[in-house]
């Protein structure tokens, strides 16, 4: 039997299975999928792009603060702000 997985249950389940959270049997339902319909697959990347990039952006606003005073000065006020990431993993 092949069922299939509406694109709108996919779509529902890939910012889990981006961050890992699927499991194995879900993760490979929405591997099938994503092999065979170009529209998740579209979807997909662009949510593991947009990770990528929140992580960058992360690091990208430590050198802005850097730069901008008038942003620092919100940061004192508010949270604790750690101008580096402490724990770089390794690639
Ligand atoms: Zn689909």
């Amino acid at each position: 039997m092949n069922e299939i997985i509406p694109c709108d249950i996919i779509q529902d389940l890939l910012p889990l299975y981006v961050d890992g959270l699927t499991r194995e049997t879900t993760s490979r339902e929405l591997e099938m999928h994503l092999a065979r319909c170009s529209r998740c697959r579209e979807c997909f990347e662009r949510m593991r792009r947009g990770i990528e990039e929140e992580k960058s952006l992360q690091q990208q606003e430590a050198y802005r603060d850097r730069e901008n005073p008038g942003d620092q000065e919100n940061h004192k006020k508010g949270q604790k702000y750690q101008p580096f990431p402490v724990n770089i993993p390794a690639v």
